[in-house]
Order: C-alpha cells, then sequence, then structure tokens
C-alpha cells in the first residue's frame, strides 16, 4: 500500500487523481486531502478514500468541514498552518495541484519529507525551480512533472542524454481567443476566457491560456525543471492539442508526445512511475483525426510569450516576481477592473520596476527570497491596478 497525499483535491487535477486513485483503493492508504474552502465536496472525497485528515486553507469552511466529516473519525483542520501541517505527514507520493503560487510552500514541505511530489502546480518551478531541485536533490523525494506538456518531455528524454538535445518545442492550442481578430481582444470577457477550446481546467488556468500566460509559465517551468538554455525552448501553435511536447536531438529526431487531452494520462504516469500502467484515457483513432495544424505563436498577439524570454534569461527571482504580477493581473481582469490585454502591461510594468531595484531579482533563491519577491510584486502591481 502506498501513502498518498493530495493537496488542492477539490480542483480539476485533484479530482482526476482521485478518479485514478479510487479505481484501485486496495493500492492506496489516503493520508491528507486538502482543498480551499469547499467543504462538502471535500468531505465527501475523503470519507469515500478513507483519508486520515482533511484540511479546508479557508478557515471560515471549518465548521461545515467538522459538520460533513462527523463520525466518519477523519480528522479535520483549516488555515494555512494546518494545510501545511497536513501536507508534511509521512507520503510516498503527494500530489501538489494548489493553484498559484500559494501551492509552493505545501508542495515543498512534502518534498523535503522525502515524498515522490508530482508536480502540477508549474508555479513552483517558475518561482523557486532551484530551490525545488535542490530540495529534491538532497533528500529522497524526486519530482514528476504533471503539466502535461513536461511529463511529456519526462518522457521523450527517458533514456537520452540532456547533452543531445538541441530542442524542446512546448505546443499550445491558443486558447479561446487564437481566432478572433486582434482588435477585439479588448473586448474580450472573463467568461468568455475561461471557456477553452479543447481542455476542461481551472479558471485560472483556462484565462492563461487565452492570454498565453500559462505558455509563459510553462517555457520558464521547461528550462528550470530540465535545464536546458532559453534558446533552445519553442512554442508553437497547435490547435488540436494532440502533441503535447516534442523534443529534438542532435541527429535530427523529433520526438513527438501525441494523445487526447485528458490529464490523467500525465497524473496516472507520474503515480506509477518508473513503471507504466494501464490507464482510462481514449486510445487515439489516427484516421478519424485525420490531420495536426502548426501556426506561429505570435508575440505580438500574446505578449507574455516575450515576456517569459526576458524572464528567462534574466533568472533568479524574476520568475517569482513575472507569476505574482501575473496572479494579481489576472485578478483585476476576472474582477473586470483591467481589460484582457492590459495584463501583460501590467506584468511588464512590475518586472521593469522590480528589477531597477538592487539586489531584489539576483537573490539567492531561498524560501524567505521567494515569498518576498512574490510580496513585493504583488504591491507593486496592486499599484499599478488602482491607479
Ligand atoms: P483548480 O482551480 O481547479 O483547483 C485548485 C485547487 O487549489 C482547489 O482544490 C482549490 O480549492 C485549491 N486552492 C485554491 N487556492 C488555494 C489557496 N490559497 N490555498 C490552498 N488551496 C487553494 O485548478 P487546476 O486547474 O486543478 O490547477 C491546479 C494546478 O495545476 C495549477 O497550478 C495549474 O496551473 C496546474 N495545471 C492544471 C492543469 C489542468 O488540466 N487543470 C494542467 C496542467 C497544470
Ligand atoms: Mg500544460
Amino acid at each position: 500500500m502506498r501513502r498518498v497525499s493530495i493537496l488542492g483535491a477539490t480542483g480539476s487535477i485533484g479530482q482526476n487523481t482521485i478518479d485514478l486513485i479510487a479505481r484501485a483503493p486496495e493500492d492506496y492508504q489516503v493520508v491528507a486531502l486538502t482543498g480551499g474552502r469547499n467543504a462538502q465536496k471535500l468531505a465527501q472525497d475523503a470519507i469515500r478514500l478513507g483519508a486520515q485528515i482533511a484540511v479546508v486553507a479557508d478557515e471560515a469552511a471549518l465548521p461545515a468541514l467538522r459538520e460533513a466529516l462527523s463520525g466518519s473519525g477523519i480528522e479535520a483542520a483549516a488555515g494555512r498552518a494546518a494545510l501545511i501541517e497536513a501536507a508534511q505527514r509521512p507520503a510516498d507520493w503527494v500530489m501538489s495541484a494548489i493553484v498559484g503560487a500559494a501551492g509552493l510552500e505545501p508542495g515543498l514541505r512534502a518534498l523535503q519529507g522525502g515524498a515522490a511530489l508530482a508536480l502540477a502546480n508549474k508555479e513552483s518551478m517558475v518561482c523557486a525551480g532551484p530551490l525545488m531541485l535542490r530540495t529534491a536533490a538532497e533528500g529522497r523525494g524526486r519530482i514528476l512533472p504533471v503539466d502535461s506538456e513536461h511529463s511529456a518531455v519526462f518522457q521523450a528524454l527517458l533514456g537520452e542524454d540532456i547533452a543531445s538535445v538541441e530542442r524542446i518545442v512546448i505546443t499550445a492550442s491558443g486558447g479561446a481567443f487564437r481566432d478572433w481578430p486582434l482588435e477585439d481582444l479588448d473586448k474580450a470577457t472573463p467568461e468568455q476566457a475561461a471557456t477553452h477550446p479543447n481542455w476542461d481546467m481551472g479558471q485560472r488556468i483556462t484565462i492563461d491560456s487565452a492570454s498565453m500566460f500559462n505558455k509563459a509559465l510553462e517555457l520558464i517551468e521547461t528550462k528550470e525543471f530540465f535545464g536546458v538554455s532559453p534558446d533552445k525552448i519553442e512554442t508553437v501553435v497547435h490547435p488540436e492539442s494532440m502533441i503535447h511536447a516534442m523534443v529534438g536531438f542532435n541527429d535530427g529526431a523529433l520526438m513527438a508526445h501525441v494523445g487526447p487531452a485528458d490529464m490523467r494520462h500525465a497524473i496516472g504516469f507520474a503515480l506509477h512511475y518508473p513503471q507504466r500502467k494501464s490507464l482510462p484515457v481514449e486510445r487515439l483513432d489516427l484516421v478519424k483525426l485525420g490531420q495536426l495544424t502548426f501556426r506561429t505563436a505570435c508575440e505580438v498577439r500574446w505578449p507574455a510569450l516575450r515576456l517569459a524570454r526576458e524572464v528567462m534569461h534574466t533568472g533568479g527571482l524574476a520568475g517569482a516576481v513575472f507569476n505574482a504580477a501575473k496572479e494579481t493581473a489576472l485578478d483585476g481582469f476576472i474582477e473586470k477592473r483591467i481589460t484582457f490585454s492590459r495584463m501583460a502591461g501590467v506584468v511588464e510594468e512590475v518586472l521593469t520596476s522590480l528589477s531597477a531595484q538592487a539586489g531584489l531579482i539576483d537573490a539567492e533563491v531561498t524560501l524567505d527570497n521567494v515569498l518576498q519577491a512574490d510580496h513585493l510584486a504583488r504591491q507593486k502591481a496592486h499599484e499599478i491596478l488602482t491607479h
């Protein structure tokens, strides 16, 4: 029996993880499940999976969680400290699927505890890549990428020497507005941006797909995770989302990972690694699929891609600043305080302003420094949003 915990259990990735685990309950002992504020859903899954503890991040949801778990023998807790304590409980495998920089510390603590960390929370690598890798190397833990593109690259690299890699191609669906005239983008609403043509995901990542801030995070995540130089990392728009990523080698071979848009593949791969086990995902009918198409990822339509390149070249805490500014700008768009196109402008202004502060961006990537950079970037972004 493997001990597993799921951080962000009530979200899109969390629910897909639960789906896989619930298919073989005899194989797993569920330690902790955490959620934001949906106590009902969390309690229901905790009971179904026989978890030891269920934690909501929002303390206001604790009475509802206690009530829903009463008589089950499952511990109920709430708040940031309880969440981090639950993430530290001994486990063999931990899914990191909280959205945003809020997922960094819980995942880091799980890794320090020696768990294999299945990392859906891309923000962890963007904000603190060197710290995550250092922590994994120092302890018994290891990081398994769950973002579909990074799982694809990881799989294409099995048995290969990273030194023979010439290029890594990260595909992008193009999101909700890929075919919109440029001049209409400013009228885009959060509801329109939160409708993805191919993937069924959480609201924030879906809007980030339309702006390509999600792809921007993924480019930075690729650099951090695989340790390749930024000029070897490319993006291409691939509207069918069937190829998740490609790795090009120095002999000209280009290895593509192809499959339907179903996150249970990447989650299941990380769950069973280093083995491959049968997964309940659709098998591709290539003839029915017919053709795959590709387009240039235009940096005028998607300025986030240009910003990602700058962040990759700067390194240090630029990723933490970029992500925090992006999260704040995204809140501003969701709350209809700024337009869709304005998000990139806000992020760029924050990057420029904080880069000018001596010693900030190039400070060592420690948890304290990352949290500090995150805080300053949010403050600056708020200032821009309110002026
Ligand atoms: P989601 O919004 O559906 O779920 C997020 C989870 O985190 C929920 O359980 C929510 O309650 C919890 N949460 C939110 N804020 C929190 C906070 N401050 N403290 C503690 N818990 C909090 O998001 P998702 O789509 O499942 O994405 C989760 C992560 O996985 C993100 O980093 C995302 O970029 C990444 N990811 C998602 C997909 C996907 O298909 N959904 C694919 C690749 C990567
Ligand atoms: Mg992805």
